[in-house]
């Protein structure tokens, strides 16, 4: 039987509209949140990000504050930006994009953002937090991920979930987050022994890996649901000499058999990840503001 398939696409552009809904009201009060983005460099799909994470907020009502540095901006001179991002009250969330070039410490600059701008939940008071229970801000990839879970299966309570993949990116916060949800979880790496064994074992699979199509069907427990984090490019012959396709970390064609719901890739967790880049947003504005958080946008 083939599994159902959970779309992110449709899941997100619903998460974006509430998001302008809340920001709507917020407005008739004068309030007008804000994001600023921060881009040092000139990578190719950095640049991309960027763009439509502006695109993005401003579809939404938010403001957007986009500061493009130089690929040779001295760390000095990136701190004194973040210092005077933090003291301005008209932005609510800052996102340096990632990676940074060489020459900058990433961990010191995520370090720099104020905790309760640091809408990327990167910051390492926002992992202690997450970590031990509190209101925190949550990185946007797992938050989605959670959230297509949550529509998913209703309550988590009790399912064995495994996490292949353990960056503090994915892997880690996704890991707090299904416990925080009382999931009994595994984090995989790539030490784990008989990955495939332990897999079978999950209700809920979420593979962030970043290995094209490696979690196979016959990994996945009949009528378990599967989360694919992966975005791979792979030749593509079929589409003509030179093309490139996305694909996953999860081998579609062979789980979708298997499993009970699937997200596909492109359309599934991707799309959540800006979404829940502009729920973040959102919610540091309300807790700034002292306001009420948005229901069902956090975690
Ligand atoms: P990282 O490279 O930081 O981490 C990958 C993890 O996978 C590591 O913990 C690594 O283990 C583990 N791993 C690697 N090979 C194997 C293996 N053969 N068996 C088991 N585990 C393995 O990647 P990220 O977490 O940043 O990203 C993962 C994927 O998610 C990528 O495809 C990325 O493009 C995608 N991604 C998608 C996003 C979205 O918006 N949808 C956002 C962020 C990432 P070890 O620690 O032992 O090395």
């Amino acid at each position: 039987m083939s599994a159902r398939i959970i779309d992110g696409k449709a899941f997100a552009a619903g998460v974006r509209a509430r998001v302008a809904e809340h920001v709507a009201r917020l407005k008739e009060q004068g309030i007008v949140p804000g994001l600023a983005v921060v881009l040092v460099g000139e990578d190719p799909a950095s640049q991309v990000y960027v763009r439509n994470k502006g695109l993005q907020t401003v579809e939404a009502g938010m403001n957007s504050f986009e500061h493009k540095l130089p690929a040779e901006t001295s760390e000095a001179d990136l701190l004194a930006l973040i210092a005077q991002l933090n003291a301005d009250p008209a932005v609510h969330g800052i996102l340096v994009q990632l990676p940074l070039p060489a020459h900058l410490n990433a961990d010191l600059v995520i370090n720099a953002i104020s905790p309760v701008k640091d809408v990327d939940g990167f910051h390492i008071s926002n992992v202690g937090l997450l970590g031990t229970g509190q209101k925190a801000m949550v990185p946007c990839t797992p938050l989605g991920c959670l959230m297509l879970l949550r529509d998913t299966l209703g309550s988590l309570s009790g399912l064995n979930a495994v996490v292949v993949g353990r960056s503090n990116i994915v892997g880690k916060p996704m890991a707090q987050l299904l416990l925080g949800d009382s999931c009994t979880v595994t984090i995989a790496h790539s030490r784990t022994k008989d990955l495939p064994e332990v897999c079978r074992r999950a209700d809920i699979v979420v593979a962030a890996v970043g290995r094209p199509q490696m979690v196979k069907g016959d990994w996945i427990k009949p009528g378990a649901t599967v989360i694919d984090v992966g975005i791979n490019r792979i030749p593509a012959p079929e589409k003509g000499e030179g093309k490139m396709r996305l694909v996953g970390d999860v081998d579609f064609a062979s789980a979708v058999e298997v499993a009970g719901a699937i997200t596909p890739v492109p359309g599934g967790v991707g799309p959540m990840t800006i979404a829940c880049l502009l729920a973040n947003t959102l919610t540091a504005c309300c807790r700034a503001n002292h306001l009420p958080e948005p229901e069902g946008l956090t975690a």
